[in-house]
């Protein structure tokens, strides 16, 4: 596959559509075989993680739900760091396996600023699930519980993710050159 062009750089392929496939596959399995008996409730987190969510759905052979939330992130008036909005999670949690979908967990603050929103409701379980992780990034420490690839810290698109909104419906995933 071709380098790719989105906005004004160029990015080089990095996992191959079938690579992010069969590890989805095997991600999938092992929820399977974790979850079986239960019915996991999955929180995917957009818009990054939409295409991951998806695959991994269609994977699955046990009873699940899945919801889509938006996190809108501002500073708040006090030091103390982000304030978390959440639009769009309206299902109670309480006493339900949950496990976050995310496309990448790069410092982590994302999901430390809103885990305690759902822990919050009290789920009975909560378990991260992440197509991507930076190792090199870790900000906030956080368990992952299912993690497709650890990646080194350098940007990539496709698959989902976007640079500046672009470059989401590319199959595979994208290495910034440089
Ligand atoms: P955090 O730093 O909170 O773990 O990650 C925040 C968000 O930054 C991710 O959910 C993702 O939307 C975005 N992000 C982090 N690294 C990358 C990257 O390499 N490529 C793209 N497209 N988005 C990224
Ligand atoms: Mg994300
Ligand atoms: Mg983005």
């Amino acid at each position: 596959m071709a380098n790719v062009q989105v906005h004004d750089k160029s990015f080089e392929i990095y996992l191959s559509e079938q690579t992010i496939q069969e590890r989805i596959a095997a991600l999938a399995a092992q929820i399977n075989q974790d979850y079986a008996g239960k019915r996991p409730f999955f929180v995917t987190i957009l818009n990054g993680s939409f295409m991951f969510a998806a695959d991994l759905f269609k994977h699955l052979t046990i009873d699940a739900e899945i919801c889509f939330i938006k996190l809108a992130s501002y500073k708040g008036t006090k030091s103390t760091g982000n304030v978390i909005t959440t639009i769009g999670l309206e299902d109670d949690l309480f006493g339900k396996d949950v496990v976050i979908v995310e496309d990448i967990v790069d410092t982590g603050k994302t999901l430390h600023n809103f885990l305690p929103k759902l822990e919050h409701q009290q789920p009975r379980s909560l378990k991260i699930a992440t197509l991507l992780h930076k190792p090199e990034a870790t900000q906030f420490p956080l368990t992952l519980d299912y993690i497709g690839f650890s990646i080194p810290n350098k940007f990539v698109v496709g698959y989902g993710l976007d640079y500046d909104g672009l470059g989401r419906n590319l199959k595979e995933i994208y290495q910034v050159i440089g």
